[in-house]
C-alpha cells in the first residue's frame, strides 16, 4: 500500500482520537525507520519511550520469534518457564521482591492503585485517598485518568472515582498539608514525562517517602515512562536512593511488545490475595519472552552506562543550543536519555521542521521537545538530530 492509501483507510475506519502526524511507517532498523514511500528518518521518539533497544533488534526478534513459535499464550493457571526467567530477571533488575504483570501502562497503575486501596482498607474503611500531582500523567482507563493531574484528560467523563486529590508536583509543603491518617498512597512519576519533563530535587522525594512513612501511607512511582534504564540507571528512582513501595513500569521493558506491570516489597506481597486481582493476557508467554530479551541485552551489553554518559554528551549539545537560541530555549532538563528542551513559545513547528529534516521528535506539554530515543542510539545520531534541531530553531 502506498502511504496515501494506508492514511486514508486508517482515517475511514480508526477512531479519531489521535492528533497523527501524516506518516506511514512501514518498517525500522536501528534508530531509523522507513515510510511506505521509502524515506529514511531517524527516530528520536523511539514510540515515545517504547523502542529500548530500537528497531528489529536481532536479540527481541529472535527471542519472539522463537517464542512464538513454541507457544503464546496459555493461562496464568498454569506455569511457564519463560514467566519463570522474566520475573526473576524483573526482580533483579529492579530491586524489588514481587511482581504482577499487565499488558500497559495504565493497566501497571490500575493494579498498583487497587493494590495500595485494599492496603488502605485493611487498616481502616476511611484510608482510601490517592494523592497524586498536578501535570502527572498515569494512563487512560477511568482510575488512571482521575489519577492523571490534568483536568483536559478527565473531562466529560464524569462521574470520576473518588478520593483523588493533587498537588503541584516538587512543592513539599503542599504535600505535607494533603497528608494526614485518610491517605492510603502517594503516586509520583521520580520525572514527569508527559507534563513536560520534570526533574524534582531528590529532597522532594526523600520528603515524600518520609511522609508516607509517617502517615502509613504507600509510596508508588510511577515508572513506566523512567524505567529501564532511560535515565541512565536502570529505575530514576535510584538515582534519589528513594524507594518507593510500589513500582510501575511499561513502555520499555517489552522493547516494542506491550507489556506493564509493577513490584512491591516483600511486606505488600500478601495484600491481594489469590481471586483479588489478575488478567488473561497479562505476563502471558509471548511478552515474556519480549521482557526477558530486552533486559537481558540491556545487562549484557552495558546499555544503562552507555545511556548515562550519551545522555550527558546529548544534554550537553542541547545546552549549546540553548545558548545559541537564548530566546527560542528556556531550559534543558532530564537525564540519561529523557530530556526535553523546553521552548519560548508551541513547539509544533519544531518538531515539524524537525519532520522535514527527517528526523522524527516530539512535542509535549505543548511547548517542550521530548527526546527519547532508543537506548542503543549512537553519538552520531545525536549529532544529526542535534543538526535538525539546530536548523529548525533558526527558522523559529
Ligand atoms: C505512557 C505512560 C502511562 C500510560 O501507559 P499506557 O501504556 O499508554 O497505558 C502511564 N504513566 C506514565 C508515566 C506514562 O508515561
Amino acid at each position: 500500500m502506498d502511504a496515501k492509501t494506508i492514511i486514508d483507510q486508517t482515517e475511514k475506519y480508526y477512531l479519531p482520537v489521535f492528533g497523527r502526524y501524516q506518516l506511514a511507517l512501514t518498517h525500522g532498523k536501528g534508530c531509523k525507520l522507513y515510510d511506505a514511500d521509502g524515506n529514511e528518518y531517524l527516530d528520536f521518539l523511539a514510540g515515545i519511550a517504547v523502542n529500548s533497544l530500537g528497531h528489529a533488534h536481532p536479540a527481541l526478534v529472535k527471542a519472539i520469534s522463537e517464542q512464538a513459535a513454541k507457544l503464546m499464550h496459555c493461562s496464568n493457571i498454569y506455569y511457564t518457564d519463560i514467566q519463570a526467567k522474566a520475573v526473576k530477571e524483573i526482580i533483579e533488575t529492579t530491586g524489588f521482591d514481587r511482581v504482577f504483570l499487565a499488558n500497559s501502562g495504565a493497566e501497571a497503575n490500575e493494579g498498583a492503585i487497587k493494590l495500595a486501596r485494599k492496603y488502605g482498607h485493611q487498616k481502616n474503611e476511611g484510608k482510601y485517598r490517592i494523592i497524586t500531582a498536578v501535570h502527572s500523567f498515569h494512563g487512560r482507563t477511568m482510575m488512571t485518568v482521575t489519577a492523571t493531574g490534568q483536568p483536559k484528560y478527565q473531562q466529560g467523563y464524569e462521574p470520576l472515582p473518588a478520593g483523588f486529590d493533587y498537588v503541584p508536583y516538587g512543592d513539599l509543603e503542599a504535600l505535607r498539608e494533603a497528608m494526614d491518617e485518610d491517605v492510603c498512597c502517594v503516586l509520583l512519576e521520580p520525572i514527569q514525562g508527559e507534563g513536560g519533563v520534570h526533574v524534582p530535587s531528590d529532597t522532594y522525594l526523600r520528603e515524600a517517602r518520609l511522609l508516607c512513612d509517617k502517615y502509613d501511607a504507600l509510596l508508588v512511582f510511577d515508572e513506566i515512562q523512567t524505567g529501564v534504564a532511560r535515565t541512565g540507571k536502570w529505575f530514576a528512582y535510584m538515582h534519589s536512593g528513594v524507594k518507593p513501595d510500589i513500582m510501575t513500569f511499561a513502555k520499555g521493558i517489552g522493547g516494542g511488545f506491550p507489556v506493564g506491570g509493577f513490584v512491591v516489597t516483600e511486606r505488600l506481597a500478601h495484600v491481594f490475595k489469590p481471586g483479588d486481582h489478575g488478567g488473561t493476557f497479562g505476563g502471558n508467554a509471548l511478552a515474556c519472552a519480549a521482557i526477558y530479551a530486552t533486559l537481558t541485552t540491556i545487562k549484557n551489553e552495558n546499555i544503562v552506562e552507555q545511556t548515562a554518559e550519551k545522555g550527558a554528551y546529548f544534554k550537553k549539545k542541547l545546552e549549546f543550543l540553548m545558548a545559541k537560541y537564548p530566546d527560542k530555549v528556556i531550559e534543558i532538563r532530564g537525564c540519561g536519555l529523557i530530556l526535553g528542551m523546553e521552548l519560548a513559545k508551541d513547539g509544533k513547528e519544531v518538531v515539524e521542521a524537525c519532520l522535514k529534516r527527517q528526523v522524527i521528535v516530539n512535542c509535549t506539554a505543548g511547548n517542550v521537545i521530548r527526546l527519547v530515543p532508543p537506548l542503543i542510539v549512537t553519538k552520531e545520531e545525536i549529532d544529526q538530530a542535534v543538526a535538525a534541531l539546530d536548523a529548525a530553531l533558526a527558522e523559529f
